[in-house]
């Protein structure tokens, strides 16, 4: 091969370029290939909570762009609750919206800075030799070799059936759609969630639509829904955003949407992380918040990490990273799986969403445990209730995974 590197990163979005950062700024020799262009738009919210700004500032990207958000507001039926996030954890008291085509572009752009060779408009591919080692990539312009591969390509597609890491088959995971709309309201300070979403013929789907104002003249609006629903195959998720516009036109007078509404998947588990000469970080990890679809945070961060143990030590780094990656994330997601799981019950849906929104502090638990603000270690009340929840859960995994609706 011509070419050499210390780490080839296959796909330039906030994992990738996380991993590019920092590694190229500890003198890492990167190369990052992307198959979009500069400024390439991803499906998103556009929702950053207060730990994916921790891993933001962790980076040294300044927010100066983004639109500042305080806390959320989450809508059961009739019921509302509007919380701060939390202050006084490891985390900032305050989210942001940032559009992902600018989120993106200043990251990859940092990469750059940092002396990453960024190349778009490139498509990679691992190189697997007949031991089964990754070795490097191949790319339209010609083989590359690195010591180590990070496969950072989002939501799995060749890159990960390449290197054997697709879904787990029995897990759940979910679709998302959104727009951008016109709204007076778009530079309020709170994200909006409504948890009791119905389809077209009025069946409860779990999952959420969401508000998130930008701050720049618009609004994203989108809905999410997991696959432990009944009929999810059969649900038709333009039809499920226009149920849900019908539902905010008026609070937020919201204008037609400015582009046709697009929707992308949102994985929730991989049957494998890493190999010889390679891991998956990010989406092509599985690396999403089962309880609110975030993903931004956990391939910041798994990108960070993967940078990090390649840097302290090469032949190790996969190998620690899959341990390092479990022991922060396995816990949570596990339980996050569980949850929807039961949330894909529509009884217990209601019942549940009634006592999650029911008081203004059990809200406000509800909004630690589902934004990750919390870990098994947290003290206090959101961190005995995730303590709870993962024991109950794990008690009612078995059955709640029976009795699920099949698709
Ligand atoms: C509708 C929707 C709403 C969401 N809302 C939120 C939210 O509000 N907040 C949040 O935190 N998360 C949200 N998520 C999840 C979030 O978008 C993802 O978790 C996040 O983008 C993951 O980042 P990533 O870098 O792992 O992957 P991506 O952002 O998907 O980046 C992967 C990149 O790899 C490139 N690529 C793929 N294959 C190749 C190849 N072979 N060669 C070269 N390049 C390749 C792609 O072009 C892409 O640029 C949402 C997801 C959806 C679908």
């Amino acid at each position: 091969m011509s070419e050499r590197f210390d780490i080839a990163v296959i796909g330039g979005g906030p994992a990738g370029a996380a991993t590019a950062i920092r590694a190229a700024r500890s003198g890492a020799r990167v190369v990052v290939v992307e198959k979009g262009t500069h400024g390439r738009d991803k499906v998103c919210g556009d929702g950053l909570t207060p730990r994916a700004v921790a891993a933001l500032n962790e980076l040294e990207i300044p927010l100066d762009d983004a639109h500042h958000i305080d806390g959320l507001r989450m809508i059961a039926g009739k019921q509302v609750r509007q919380l701060a996030w939390p202050s006084g954890g490891r985390f900032p008291n305050h989210g942001a919206v940032w559009p992902r085509r600018r989120l993106d572009a200043a990251l990859i752009d940092a990469a750059t800075a940092a002396g990453a060779d960024v190349r778009f408009e490139t498509t990679g591919d691992p190189i697997i030799d007949h031991n089964g080692r990754v070795t490097g990539i191949r790319t339209p312009q010609g083989p590359i070799a690195a010591d180590l591969v990070v496969a950072a390509t989002g939501a799995p597609g060749a890159v990960a059936r390449a290197l054997g890491a697709e879904r787990d088959p029995n897990e759940p995971f979910g679709l998302a759609i959104r727009a951008y709309v016109e709204s007076p309201r778009h530079a309020d300070r709170h994200l909006e969630a409504c948890l009791t979403i119905r389809d077209e013929h009025g069946t409860w789907v779990p999952g959420y639509g969401w508000m998130f104002p930008c701050g720049d003249g618009t609004v994203n609006i989108g809905v999410g829904a997991l696959s432990t629903m009944k009929g999810f195959k059969k649900l038709n998720l333009n039809h499920l955003l226009e149920s849900y516009r019908a539902l905010v036109v008026d609070t937020w007078k919201i204008g037609p949407n400015l582009e046709r509404p697009r929707a992308w998947r949102l994985p929730m588990s991989t049957v494998k992380r890493h190999g010889p000469g390679w891991v998956a970080i990010g989406d092509a990890a599985g690396l999403v918040n089962p309880m609110n679809g975030e993903g931004i945070d956990y391939g910041l961060e798994s990108g960070m990490l993967a940078a990090d143990l390649f840097l302290a030590d090469p032949a190790s780094a996969p190998q620690s990273y899959d341990e390092q990656i479990g022991e922060r994330f396995d816990a949570f997601l596990r339980t996050g799986r569980r949850f929807a799981f039961l949330v894909g019950h529509p009884g217990l849906m209601r019942t549940g969403l009634r006592f999650a929104v029911g008081t203004n502090r059990v809200a406000d638990i509800t909004l630690r445990v589902m934004g990750n603000l919390v870990d098994a270690e947290t003290p206090g009340a959101a961190g005995r209730t995730l303590r709870v929840a993962d024991r109950v859960l794990a008690a009612a995994d078995p059955l709640l995974r029976r009795t699920r609706a099949k698709p």
